[in-house]
């Protein structure tokens, strides 16, 4: 499968993708983790056959694969739809924070946080703020351990949303999903509501971490 995907590409290695090699953009199609889209080199006419050919193959997998992956987190053992995985070239997926602190954030801080229900705490690096609401992406525990970090502790934040790449079974866009962001120290499943998707990159709303059994749906 890999060895067709790579004949596919253009093989230009010009890292559009968010990949250094067109083998490393084949082996994050095969995972999930990255989508078609993201090559723009394919969108050119000229590759417009091996755009079908690679959609084939794509979805071939997909078909076989779906059924086979059931997930589950951790610490509730709760049955999540998917994975939620990092956007290309990041290292977790995207929070959006409302905090409460009143001290000024601004793009490229690091913050130190707690998520509301939460008991764990968080580093993440300030990619943008909007309107009092600012969007994160992990970079810590681990990194503090070199001692050296400058942070701004900004207290508890209520987690209003999630943005990455899924894994798993696609939802469609207002769907109320339980999910399991790959980064989550406690591998807890969460839920939301799915308010955009664009292929595999999805934006959730509304997230929960009082996840419990699902309800028996009625027909
Ligand atoms: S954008 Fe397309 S051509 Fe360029 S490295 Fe990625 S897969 Fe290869």
């Amino acid at each position: 499968m890999i060895k067709n995907i790579i004949e596919n590409l253009p093989g230009f290695n010009c890292g559009v993708c968010g990949f250094r090699k067109c083998e490393e953009f084949a082996d994050a199609l095969i995972n999930s983790t990255s989508e078609l889209n993201n090559c723009t080199i394919l969108h050119q006419e000229r590759f417009a056959n091996n755009r079908n050919t690679l959609n084939e193959y794509l979805n071939v997998k997909h078909c076989v694969d779906a059924p086979k992956e059931t997930i589950y987190g951790l610490v509730d053992k709760y049955e999540a739809d998917f994975i939620l995985e990092p956007l290309p070239g990041e290292h977790s997926c995207r929070e959006t924070l409302y905090p409460f602190s009143k001290e000024e954030i601004n793009t490229g801080d690091i913050i130190r946080y707690r998520p509301l229900a939460c008991p764990m705490i968080h580093f993440a690096k300030v990619l943008n703020t909007n309107k009092g609401l600012i969007t994160v992406s992990m970079i810590g525990p681990c990194n503090r351990l070199d001692g050296n970090m400058d942070f701004k502790d900004v207290g508890v934040c209520m987690v209003g949303g999630f943005e990455g790449i899924i894994k798993g079974k696609l939802p469609q866009v207002c769907d109320t999903v339980r999910f399991l962001p790959s980064h989550c120290m406690m591998q807890k499943v969460h839920s939301g509501v799915v308010v955009q998707l664009e292929n595999r990159k999805v934006s959730i709303e509304g997230i929960h971490l009082a996840v419990w059994a699902p309800p028996v749906k009625r027909d």
